[in-house]
């Protein structure tokens, strides 16, 4: 079987490696020659909507998939014509539009923080004076790893921030007050069954994620209930086939609130290469193949660790107790190069 991943970073990278002891091969779409997902599997050189690209991998693919959050939804929907192509289009759609994204979580009972529609400076004014000034403007779209968002704190720190997302779409979000960050990954197959991995505990910082820990300490099977529920009605709504994650903030009160939700497998789900018994990456291959999904359950409590900017010395990696994972990145300050997971 051939699997075509739209995308070939460090995602499609540990896709395709996912798939090859499953005797499954993949062709990836980057405009990067050095694409890290090239190193392990076929790169096609070209933008993942390039409509060349799709006809080819509708001619010689199984399934196709995306790994690239802000691929078109036109092009999946061009694709999904010729070739069984999940996530679904609306999945994509919804997740690159943060007012889509709120109204999708308020349409399904799932709790968000307060938010407005902001197109202009008088409308960020106004919904700064209806939500409060400890907020975060987001772009509609376009934003990842904390990019497209600037933090307001005090009523003077309106102007800077509306400049320093360059005026574009946006929604003003209130603050919300977290005891933690945790997320829930959840894989659905093409007969609707899903299993969904233990609650993760993730920190942050400059809006990148640093650690994740697994199960997340202290996680009742009542918290994993809420957070499992989360997902599943997302996935039904959504008839959604594939590895989906949605990101919460637990409160101080104990309440789950959605941050945003990812339609694809999710740095917060890294841990599950060597801490569980199938990998969100095993798991996501599975689904959009039409196979049977494999087990989630943790086989140890696993850290998760970010390398982020420099890449280590392998000499230096090798000493580590955790498992390596480099993604054949070169060093760039803030960039994702690789994780260490400690098992156990
Ligand atoms: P995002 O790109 O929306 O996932 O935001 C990146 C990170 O910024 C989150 O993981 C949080 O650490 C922080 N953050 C974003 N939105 C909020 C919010 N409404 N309240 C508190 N922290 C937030």
């Amino acid at each position: 079987m051939r699997l075509g991943i739209l995308g070939g970073g460090q995602l499609g990278r540990m896709l395709a490696l996912a798939a090859a002891p499953l005797g499954v091969r993949c062709t990836v779409v980057d405009a990067s020659p050095d694409a890290c997902a090239g190193h392990v599997a076929e790169l096609i050189v070209a933008s993942p909507d390039d409509p060349a690209a799709l006809d080819r991998l509708a001619a010689t693919c199984d399934a196709v998939t995306a790994e690239w959050e802000n691929v078109p939804a036109a092009a999946l929907e061009r694709l999904a014509r010729d070739v069984p192509t999940w996530p679904p289009a609306e999945a994509f759609a919804i997740a690159q539009d943060r007012v889509r994204e709120k109204d999708l979580f308020g349409d399904l009972g799932i709790a968000v923080a307060p938010w407005r529609v902001v197109a202009t400076l008088d409308e960020l004014e106004q919904a700064v004076a209806a939500i409060g000034c400890s907020a975060f403007l987001k772009t509609r779209g376009g934003g990842y790893d904390g990019k497209g968002q600037a933090r307001i704190a005090v009523p003077e720190d309106v102007g800077s921030a509306w400049r320093s997302i360059g005026g574009a779409p946006s929604i003003l979000e209130g603050a919300v007050e977290f005891a933690r960050e945790l997320s829930v990954i959840a894989a659905r197959a093409t007969d609707g069954s899903t299993v969904v991995y233990p609650l993760t505990e993730n920190v942050h910082r400059d809006g990148i994620l640093r650690t994740s820990t697994a199960p997340a300490p202290g996680l009742t099977a009542e918290l994993q209930a809420r957070g499992e529920g989360i997902a599943r009605v997302i996935l039904d709504r959504l008839a959604y086939v594939g590895v989906l994650a949605v990101e919460l903030f637990e409160t101080t009160a104990g309440e789950l609130i959605a941050n945003e939700f990812a339609p694809r497998v999710h740095n917060s789900g890294h841990w599950t290469i060597d801490g569980a018994g199938c990998s969100q990456f095993s798991n996501h291959v599975r689904a959009v193949l039409g196979l049977p999904l494999g087990a989630v359950e943790p086989v140890r409590p696993t850290v998760m660790t970010n390398l982020i900017g420099d890449v280590p010395a392998l000499a230096d990696l090798a000493a580590n107790p955790g498992r390596i994972h480099l993604y054949g990145k070169a060093a760039r300050p803030g960039r994702k190069v690789g994780h260490v997971n400690v098992v156990g």
